[in-house]
Formats: C-alpha cells, sequence, structure tokens
C-alpha cells in the first residue's frame, strides 16, 4: 500500500469507526450469531492474489459485524466496561503506525521514558504511595493485562521469599510455598499460582465476610497452621472491588498480616483503582502503604483502549531478579551503563507495544478533573439505580453498592432472574451478566460505558421492570 491509497484508505476507516461509535447505540448490544456462523461466511482458504482494500473493509461490515458484541455501546453493562475514547483510539493508531517494539530503552527512548514518566504521573493522580514511584527503589510498568500483573508480582514474591533459590535450583528446593486471596478473588490469581508451578493445594482461598471482603482473622489463622505444618506463606492477593461483587477486602487490616508474616502483599484494583483518582473514594484504598506491589486497568474504566494494565512494584530488584536475562544478542552500551530502565526485564514476554501514548494522550485530554468526573458520574449513575432497586419490593439488593457495580436480583429466586436475564439479553436492548452471591443467581449491572447516560441507565431499569411484570 503506497502512501497515497493509505491515506485514501486511512481516512475511510476513520470514518467508519466515527460511523461506529456515533451509531453503536441502536446495535443489538449482544451478537446473536449461533457457533460457526461467523466461520460459515469465511472463505475456506485465503486469496492466493491480494485483493482491494476496499473489498476488505466491506466484508467487516458484511461478514464480521453481526458477529460482534457492541462492548462500546451505551447499553452494555456486563462483566465490567472496557471503555475507550476518541484520543485513545487515535493513540493506538499512531503506536501502529509507529511500529515501536519497545524492549529495551535502547531500541526507543521515547517509547521507555513516556511510559515511566505517565506511571509516575498515575502515581500522583491516584494518590499511590511515593514508594512506587520511579525516582525510589520501585516503579511502575504497562503489562498487557492484570493476570500478568498477578503473575508477575508472584514471581518477584517467590523470588524474594526463597532470595533466588526457586530461579536458581527450581522449586523442590524451597520450602512449600504458599499463597493466599479471598475466596472472592479473581480467577487469574489461581491462574497465577497454576503457571508458577506452585500447586493449587498451595493456594488457601480465605473466607470472605458477610459483604464478600476478606477476613483479617480467617487470613491469619490458615497462616498460622500452614506455619506450624512447615510451610512458607509468601503470599497475598488482596482485591480492592471484586469482580463478582465490587468487594473490597480491607488492605489496611490485612497489611500488618502479610508484613508481620513476611507476606508479599499484592493488591489487585484491576476496575475500581480508577476511582482513586477522586480524594473521596481513596478511603477503600486505605493501606496501600503496605502493598508491595499494585494494579489497575487503564483498559477497564480509565477510557483507555484494551490492552493496558498499570502495576506498580516496591521494589523493583525482586521484580528484576525474577524475570531478567541477558543474551549476548541484546547486550548494549545503555544497558550496561545501568541508567536506563529495560522494561523487558519487567514482564513475562521480551517484546512490548508503545501503550504509554494512549495513556498519555487520554490523561492529556481528558485532565485529571475530567477523568474525576466521568467516574463520578458512573458511580452516581450506578447509586441511583441502587436506589430504584431499593424502592421496588419485587428485587432486592444482593451486596453493597460502593462504586459503580449494582449486584441485585428478584426475589422469587434463580428461575426468575435467569428469565429476566435472558430476555434482556436476547432482546438486544442492553447487554449484562451474572454471578452467584450467597448461593443465589445474582444480576450485575455495570456502569462504566464512556457513553453511557442516564437515559441509557433509566431505559435499563424500566427494561427490569417490564420483564418484573412479565413473569407468571
Ligand atoms: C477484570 C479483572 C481481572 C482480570 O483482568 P485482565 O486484565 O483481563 O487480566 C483481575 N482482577 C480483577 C479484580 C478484575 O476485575
Amino acid at each position: 500500500m503506497n502512501p497515497e491509497d493509505f491515506r485514501h484508505f486511512g481516512h475511510t476507516v476513520v470514518d467508519w469507526i466515527a460511523d461506529y461509535r456515533a451509531t453503536v447505540e441502536s446495535r443489538p448490544v449482544l451478537a446473536r450469531t449461533p457457533p460457526g456462523a461467523i466461520r460459515a461466511a469465511l472463505p475456506p482458504s485465503p486469496p492466493d492474489q491480494g485483493e482491494p482494500f476496499a473489498a476488505i473493509l466491506a466484508d467487516l461490515d458484511r461478514i464480521l459485524l453481526p458477529g460482534i458484541t457492541h462492548w462500546q455501546s451505551p447499553n452494555f453493562f456486563a462483566f465490567f466496561p472496557s471503555n475507550t475514547s476518541g484520543p485513545s483510539i487515535l493513540a493506538e493508531l499512531l503506536s501502529a503506525g509507529l511500529g515501536v517494539q519497545g524492549m529495551l530503552w535502547a531500541t526507543s527512548p521515547a517509547c521507555t521514558e513516556l511510559e515511566t514518566h505517565v506511571l509516575d504521573w498515575l502515581a500522583h493522580m491516584l494518590a499511590l504511595p511515593d514508594a512506587f514511584l520511579s525516582s525510589t527503589d520501585g516503579g511502575g510498568v504497562i503489562q498487557d493485562t492484570a493476570s500478568s500483573a498477578a503473575l508477575c508480582a508472584l514471581l518477584a514474591a517467590r523470588e524474594r521469599t526463597t532470595g533466588g533459590a526457586s530461579n536458581e535450583h527450581g522449586l523442590a528446593a524451597c520450602p512449600p510455598l504458599v499463597a493466599y486471596a479471598s475466596s472472592q478473588a479473581h480467577s487469574s490469581i489461581e491462574k497465577a499460582v497454576k503457571i508458577a508451578g506452585l500447586g493449587r493445594t498451595h493456594l488457601r482461598l480465605v473466607p470472605a465476610d458477610a459483604a464478600f471482603a476478606l477476613r483479617p482473622d480467617a487470613l491469619l489463622e490458615l497462616i498460622q497452621a500452614d506455619r506450624a505444618a512447615g510451610l512458607q506463606p509468601f503470599f497475598l492477593a488482596a482485591t480492592v472491588g471484586t469482580t463478582s461483587s465490587n468487594a473490597m477486602d480491607p488492605v489496611a487490616a490485612l497489611g500488618p498480616i502479610a508484613r508481620d508474616h513476611g507476606l508479599w502483599l499484592h493488591v489487585d484494583a484491576a476496575m475500581s483503582g480508577t476511582a482513586a483518582l477522586c480524594p473521596e473514594f481513596r478511603h477503600f484504598f486505605a493501606g496501600l502503604d503496605f502493598a508491595d506491589s499494585f494494579n489497575f486497568n487503564p483498559h477497564k474504566w480509565m477510557f483507555t483502549n484494551f490492552d493496558c494494565s498499570c502495576f506498580w512494584v516496591r521494589s523493583r530488584a525482586a521484580l528484576i531478579a525474577a524475570l531478567s536475562i541477558l543474551p549476548e544478542y541484546l547486550r548494549n552500551a545503555a544497558t550496561a551503563s545501568g541508567a536506563v530502565i529495560d522494561y523487558r526485564d519487567w514482564q513475562i514476554p521480551l517484546g512490548r507495544r508503545f501503550r504509554a501514548l494512549k495513556l498519555w494522550f487520554v490523561i492529556r485530554h481528558y485532565g485529571v478533573e475530567g477523568l474525576r468526573r466521568e467516574v463520578r458520574r458512573h458511580v452516581a449513575l450506578a447509586q441511583e439505580f441502587a436506589a430504584w432497586v431499593r424502592d421496588d419490593p419485587r428485587f432486592e439488593l444482593a451486596a453493597p453498592v460502593p462504586l459503580n457495580l449494582v449486584c441485585f436480583r428478584h426475589r422469587a429466586g434463580d428461575a426468575a432472574n435467569q428469565t429476566i436475564l435472558d430476555r434482556l439479553n436476547a432482546s438486544g436492548d442492553l447487554y449484562l451478566t451474572h454471578t452467584r452471591l450467597d448461593g443465589k443467581l445474582t444480576l450485575r449491572m455495570c456502569i462504566g460505558q464512556a457513553s453511557t447516560e442516564r437515559r441509557h441507565v433509566a431505559n435499563a431499569w424500566r427494561r427490569f421492570q417490564q420483564e418484573a411484570d412479565a413473569l407468571v
């Protein structure tokens, strides 16, 4: 594709995206294609000769769009948001245009230095402890996902606890390591334990309290029992805003336990971390001074395209010791000088995209106040929705509503809630998902799309009421 064709079709693509974003509201949110329908519409083999760009783009509309679930719809209330914004999309395009691979400082100094700088900005924006700033022994890095961040934290913790023996001689040379997380923790913690080869029987899922938050007393009991059995407790994952119900683990109470028993404390705030932009929500993050690592996903609730997961550590040495390798072909003067950061040593893969660019665009476009305004808007909408639920005797709230997720259910039981869920999702008017709390099927209404306005939330509530009316 020559530069003139690129310019021409580039304009077409930007127009396509602008039109899509302007009209996405009118599309059924959840894709309705049955399994295999998209593949059946695709040719069995690739073309021998290149095809016109216009034909490829036309097939995006014709073949693929029917199989798209519209995550950017203002009526998307499922799982968690994966919200985007104009500046983020354009920065992603620029990142693709630059095509930088930022594995080393030397492979593109701007890629590394902007990342370090933006993560320092964000540490200030979220009022994180100073120990996470790049000017200290700690620092931040952009990972692809919260799952990778949790794995990196676990590996750094293992490195610290075993004094490097796990890396050098393997796990067989170390006392059996035990990790702890709430029974409500995200599945990525269990996955990290699995990948690290610790064995699932060495993960303790600590019971939660009535508000689904990890119980410090139960944690302490488990640690003491494991110690007495000759095991080595080494890692605790606390969650600020669990995926299932947005429960807030009490980091301030867990921190001293982790410290006293030598556990690495990782705080996973994948979605809710964005709320720390607002001073009035920072009480949920009290105790972060005890954290060895912290993670949140701008690709969930901070208007930044997937993927972008920000991860900070108090000790970069432990992380780097766990992950660093230096083959001859990567040696260079800047690395040898020790004056630069090589982010390949802070993550699992070697290669890395220029992700800081979209964060920089988003932060500059909105400004800190602009981002706060959006977070407050979403939280206010969720609180208003929760009040409607509370006022309708047919429904009940199933968990506290600290921020932007409302967990609720019809009082008639699981079958009624399943019917409501299925009918609403089939209608295309909105998309929501469920969880199970106290053994009961629970509807989750998660509000966080950039384009979601009060009228979308009010309409969603009207639809819930209609479906409740239609129950026999
Ligand atoms: C969404 C979520 C994750 C997983 O996020 P990925 O970035 O997709 O790995 C982990 N923890 C919590 C609390 C989440 O909400």
